[in-house]
Protein backbone atom coordinates (compact mmCIF):
# COMPACT_ATOMS: atom_id res chain seq x y z
CA UNK A 1 0.00 0.00 0.00
CA UNK A 2 1.03 3.62 -0.67
CA UNK A 3 0.21 6.08 1.73
CA UNK A 4 1.38 10.16 0.92
CA UNK A 5 0.94 12.40 3.36
CA UNK A 6 0.68 16.40 2.37
CA UNK A 7 2.05 18.28 5.14
CA UNK A 8 3.93 21.70 5.92
CA UNK A 9 5.75 19.47 8.60
CA UNK A 10 7.04 16.93 7.40
CA UNK A 11 9.96 15.88 9.81
CA UNK A 12 7.46 15.45 12.41
CA UNK A 13 5.65 12.56 10.90
CA UNK A 14 8.61 11.11 9.33
CA UNK A 15 10.22 11.11 12.99
CA UNK A 16 7.14 8.78 14.36
CA UNK A 17 7.13 6.87 10.90
CA UNK A 18 10.56 5.87 11.29
CA UNK A 19 9.66 4.11 14.56
CA UNK A 20 8.71 0.80 15.80
CA UNK A 21 6.71 -1.58 14.24
CA UNK A 22 5.48 1.04 11.17
CA UNK A 23 9.37 1.30 10.68
CA UNK A 24 10.34 -2.04 10.70
CA UNK A 25 6.92 -2.35 8.00
CA UNK A 26 8.01 0.57 5.66
CA UNK A 27 12.15 -0.80 6.00
CA UNK A 28 11.03 -3.75 4.83
CA UNK A 29 8.31 -2.54 2.16
CA UNK A 30 5.62 -4.36 3.74
CA UNK A 31 4.09 -0.59 2.78
CA UNK A 32 5.45 2.63 1.55
CA UNK A 33 4.65 6.09 3.36
CA UNK A 34 5.82 9.28 1.47
CA UNK A 35 5.49 12.90 3.41
CA UNK A 36 5.04 16.04 1.20
CA UNK A 37 6.32 19.46 1.96
CA UNK A 38 3.35 21.80 1.09
CA UNK A 39 5.73 24.70 1.28
CA UNK A 40 7.66 23.20 -2.06
CA UNK A 41 5.05 24.33 -4.05
CA UNK A 42 4.83 27.64 -3.08
CA UNK A 43 4.78 30.09 -6.08
CA UNK A 44 5.72 33.26 -4.21
CA UNK A 45 9.28 34.39 -3.11
CA UNK A 46 8.92 34.26 0.99
CA UNK A 47 7.47 30.64 0.03
CA UNK A 48 3.97 31.48 1.98
CA UNK A 49 1.62 28.77 2.67
CA UNK A 50 -1.16 31.09 4.21
CA UNK A 51 -3.10 34.71 4.88
CA UNK A 52 -4.91 36.33 7.15
CA UNK A 53 -8.92 34.71 6.35
CA UNK A 54 -11.62 36.95 4.13
CA UNK A 55 -14.27 38.55 7.04
CA UNK A 56 -12.21 38.75 9.77
CA UNK A 57 -11.41 36.35 12.69
CA UNK A 58 -8.28 34.86 14.18
CA UNK A 59 -4.95 33.10 12.96
CA UNK A 60 -4.46 32.13 9.23
CA UNK A 61 -5.69 29.91 6.28
CA UNK A 62 -3.66 27.95 3.95
CA UNK A 63 -4.04 28.82 0.46
CA UNK A 64 -5.29 26.62 -2.54
CA UNK A 65 -2.40 26.93 -4.77
CA UNK A 66 0.41 24.83 -2.99
CA UNK A 67 -1.77 22.10 -1.97
CA UNK A 68 -3.38 21.83 -5.25
CA UNK A 69 0.18 21.82 -6.92
CA UNK A 70 1.13 19.18 -4.27
CA UNK A 71 -1.53 17.15 -4.61
CA UNK A 72 -0.71 17.34 -8.63
CA UNK A 73 2.75 16.08 -8.54
CA UNK A 74 1.97 13.35 -6.20
CA UNK A 75 -0.79 11.95 -8.95
CA UNK A 76 1.93 12.73 -11.71
CA UNK A 77 4.51 10.28 -9.32
CA UNK A 78 1.96 7.90 -8.57
CA UNK A 79 0.54 7.62 -12.01
CA UNK A 80 -3.05 7.95 -10.92
CA UNK A 81 -5.34 9.74 -8.11
CA UNK A 82 -4.69 8.53 -4.74
CA UNK A 83 -7.95 8.89 -2.87
CA UNK A 84 -7.57 11.91 -0.54
CA UNK A 85 -8.60 12.15 2.93
CA UNK A 86 -8.38 16.18 4.64
CA UNK A 87 -8.10 15.68 8.40
CA UNK A 88 -10.77 17.81 9.64
CA UNK A 89 -12.27 17.87 13.25
CA UNK A 90 -15.37 18.71 11.05
CA UNK A 91 -14.71 15.35 9.11
CA UNK A 92 -17.01 12.43 9.88
CA UNK A 93 -15.09 10.56 13.49
CA UNK A 94 -12.83 8.12 12.80
CA UNK A 95 -13.29 4.34 13.76
CA UNK A 96 -11.96 0.86 12.85
CA UNK A 97 -14.23 0.40 10.37
CA UNK A 98 -13.33 3.28 8.26
CA UNK A 99 -9.63 1.63 9.08
CA UNK A 100 -10.33 -1.36 7.15
CA UNK A 101 -12.22 0.59 4.30
CA UNK A 102 -8.95 2.52 3.97
CA UNK A 103 -6.70 -0.50 4.48
CA UNK A 104 -8.28 -2.26 1.11
CA UNK A 105 -7.28 1.04 -1.20
CA UNK A 106 -4.07 0.64 -3.00
CA UNK A 107 -3.42 4.43 -2.49
CA UNK A 108 -4.27 7.08 -0.40
CA UNK A 109 -3.20 10.22 0.35
CA UNK A 110 -3.55 12.94 3.70
CA UNK A 111 -4.17 16.56 3.87
CA UNK A 112 -2.94 18.13 7.10
CA UNK A 113 -4.00 21.13 7.74
CA UNK A 114 -2.16 23.76 10.02
CA UNK A 115 -3.42 27.27 11.68
CA UNK A 116 -6.86 27.84 11.38
CA UNK A 117 -7.19 24.94 8.37
CA UNK A 118 -7.82 25.18 5.11
CA UNK A 119 -8.86 27.57 2.05
CA UNK A 120 -12.49 25.77 1.56
CA UNK A 121 -11.81 26.23 -1.96
CA UNK A 122 -9.30 23.37 -2.42
CA UNK A 123 -11.26 21.07 -0.16
CA UNK A 124 -14.17 21.00 -2.60
CA UNK A 125 -11.67 20.97 -5.35
CA UNK A 126 -9.95 17.65 -4.87
CA UNK A 127 -10.90 16.56 -1.53
CA UNK A 128 -12.62 12.98 -1.65
CA UNK A 129 -13.69 12.77 2.60
CA UNK A 130 -13.35 14.62 5.53
CA UNK A 131 -12.13 12.57 8.77
CA UNK A 132 -12.11 13.48 12.36
CA UNK A 133 -10.24 11.71 15.13
CA UNK A 134 -12.80 12.57 17.69
CA UNK A 135 -14.75 15.86 19.31
CA UNK A 136 -11.73 18.21 20.14
CA UNK A 137 -9.34 20.09 18.58
CA UNK A 138 -5.50 19.44 17.91
CA UNK A 139 -2.83 22.36 16.49
CA UNK A 140 -2.54 20.32 13.24
CA UNK A 141 -3.71 17.21 11.43
CA UNK A 142 0.04 15.64 11.55
CA UNK A 143 -0.88 13.80 14.73
CA UNK A 144 -4.07 12.73 13.08
CA UNK A 145 -3.02 11.91 10.21
CA UNK A 146 -0.18 9.67 12.13
CA UNK A 147 -3.11 7.85 13.81
CA UNK A 148 -5.02 6.94 10.22
CA UNK A 149 -2.09 5.70 9.01
CA UNK A 150 -0.98 3.20 12.04
CA UNK A 151 -4.39 2.28 12.25
CA UNK A 152 -4.69 1.13 8.35
CA UNK A 153 -1.29 -0.08 8.36
CA UNK A 154 -1.12 -2.31 10.72
CA UNK A 155 -4.08 -3.79 9.02
CA UNK A 156 -2.09 -4.07 5.74
CA UNK A 157 -0.52 -7.25 4.97
CA UNK A 158 3.04 -8.05 6.50
CA UNK A 159 3.00 -5.19 8.74
CA UNK A 160 2.35 -7.19 11.77
CA UNK A 161 3.24 -10.91 12.04
CA UNK A 162 -0.43 -12.37 11.93
CA UNK A 163 -3.80 -11.39 11.62
CA UNK A 164 -4.86 -12.42 14.53
CA UNK A 165 -2.72 -9.79 15.76
CA UNK A 166 -5.43 -7.12 15.06
CA UNK A 167 -8.46 -9.50 14.26
CA UNK A 168 -8.84 -10.28 18.53
CA UNK A 169 -8.02 -6.91 19.62
CA UNK A 170 -10.78 -4.08 21.01
CA UNK A 171 -12.78 -3.09 17.81
CA UNK A 172 -12.05 -5.13 15.28
CA UNK A 173 -14.57 -7.40 16.24
CA UNK A 174 -17.16 -5.01 17.72
CA UNK A 175 -16.16 -5.77 21.13
CA UNK A 176 -13.68 -4.44 23.79
CA UNK A 177 -10.42 -6.68 24.31
CA UNK A 178 -10.24 -8.85 26.95
CA UNK A 179 -7.88 -8.00 30.13
CA UNK A 180 -4.20 -8.93 29.33
CA UNK A 181 -1.45 -10.24 31.62
CA UNK A 182 2.26 -11.47 31.79
CA UNK A 183 4.96 -12.34 33.91
CA UNK A 184 5.27 -12.21 37.07
CA UNK A 185 2.37 -14.69 38.08
CA UNK A 186 1.92 -12.92 41.64
CA UNK A 187 2.65 -8.89 41.55
CA UNK A 188 1.59 -7.03 44.65
CA UNK A 189 -0.43 -9.59 45.67
CA UNK A 190 -2.68 -9.77 42.39
CA UNK A 191 -2.43 -12.97 40.61
CA UNK A 192 -3.17 -13.83 37.38
CA UNK A 193 -6.62 -15.47 36.87
CA UNK A 194 -5.91 -19.04 37.34
CA UNK A 195 -7.50 -20.33 33.74
CA UNK A 196 -5.21 -18.81 31.58
CA UNK A 197 -2.53 -20.63 33.37
CA UNK A 198 -4.19 -24.55 33.26
CA UNK A 199 -3.37 -24.65 29.28
CA UNK A 200 -6.78 -25.68 28.35
CA UNK A 201 -7.36 -23.90 25.51
CA UNK A 202 -11.37 -24.19 25.08
CA UNK A 203 -11.61 -23.16 28.51
CA UNK A 204 -9.07 -19.86 27.89
CA UNK A 205 -11.03 -19.16 24.45
CA UNK A 206 -13.99 -19.13 26.52
CA UNK A 207 -12.46 -16.79 29.41
CA UNK A 208 -11.71 -14.54 27.08
CA UNK A 209 -14.73 -14.24 25.31
CA UNK A 210 -16.55 -13.69 28.63
CA UNK A 211 -14.04 -11.22 29.47
CA UNK A 212 -14.41 -9.32 26.45
CA UNK A 213 -18.57 -9.34 26.57
CA UNK A 214 -18.42 -8.20 30.11
CA UNK A 215 -16.03 -5.74 29.80
CA UNK A 216 -17.70 -4.50 26.38
CA UNK A 217 -20.99 -4.54 28.23
CA UNK A 218 -19.34 -2.53 31.40
CA UNK A 219 -17.56 0.11 29.23
CA UNK A 220 -19.26 0.71 26.26
CA UNK A 221 -23.06 -0.44 26.09
CA UNK A 222 -23.41 1.09 22.67
CA UNK A 223 -20.71 -1.46 21.15
CA UNK A 224 -22.44 -4.23 23.65
CA UNK A 225 -25.88 -3.84 22.37
CA UNK A 226 -25.33 -3.29 18.58
CA UNK A 227 -22.69 -6.86 18.80
CA UNK A 228 -25.81 -8.51 20.77
CA UNK A 229 -28.01 -7.57 17.79
CA UNK A 230 -26.02 -9.50 15.55
CA UNK A 231 -25.08 -12.51 17.38
CA UNK A 232 -28.12 -12.94 20.11
CA UNK A 233 -26.76 -16.30 21.27
CA UNK A 234 -23.71 -14.52 23.12
CA UNK A 235 -26.14 -12.49 25.17
CA UNK A 236 -24.77 -12.42 28.95
CA UNK A 237 -27.22 -14.00 30.92
CA UNK A 238 -26.23 -12.32 34.62
N1 LIG B 1 -10.41 26.25 12.65
C1 LIG B 1 -10.62 24.83 12.59
C2 LIG B 1 -11.98 24.50 13.17
O1 LIG B 1 -12.45 25.19 14.08
O2 LIG B 1 -12.60 23.51 12.71
C3 LIG B 1 -9.57 24.08 13.40
C4 LIG B 1 -8.22 24.18 12.78
S1 LIG B 1 -7.02 23.18 13.64
C5 LIG B 1 -6.36 24.31 14.79
C6 LIG B 1 -5.74 23.01 12.46
C7 LIG B 1 -5.75 21.70 11.72
O3 LIG B 1 -5.59 20.64 12.63
C8 LIG B 1 -6.99 21.37 10.93
O4 LIG B 1 -6.98 21.97 9.67
C9 LIG B 1 -6.93 19.86 10.84
O5 LIG B 1 -6.14 19.44 9.75
C10 LIG B 1 -6.23 19.48 12.14
N2 LIG B 1 -7.15 19.00 13.18
C11 LIG B 1 -7.43 19.59 14.35
N3 LIG B 1 -8.28 18.88 15.09
C12 LIG B 1 -8.55 17.75 14.38
C13 LIG B 1 -9.38 16.62 14.60
N4 LIG B 1 -10.11 16.48 15.69
N5 LIG B 1 -9.39 15.67 13.65
C14 LIG B 1 -8.66 15.78 12.53
N6 LIG B 1 -7.88 16.84 12.25
C15 LIG B 1 -7.81 17.83 13.16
Amino acid sequence: MQIDIMTLFPDMCESYLSESIIGRAIRKGALNVRCHNIRDYTLNKQKQTDDAPFGGGMGMVMYCQPIYDCFQAICDQRGKRPHLIYMSPAGKVFNQAKAVELSKMDNICILCGHYEGVDERVIEEIVDEEISIGDYVVTGGEMPALIVTDAVARLCEGVLSDEECYSEESHYSGLLEYPQYTRPYIWNGREVPEVLRSGHHANIEKWKKDQALRRTRERRPDMYEQYISEHPEDRLQD
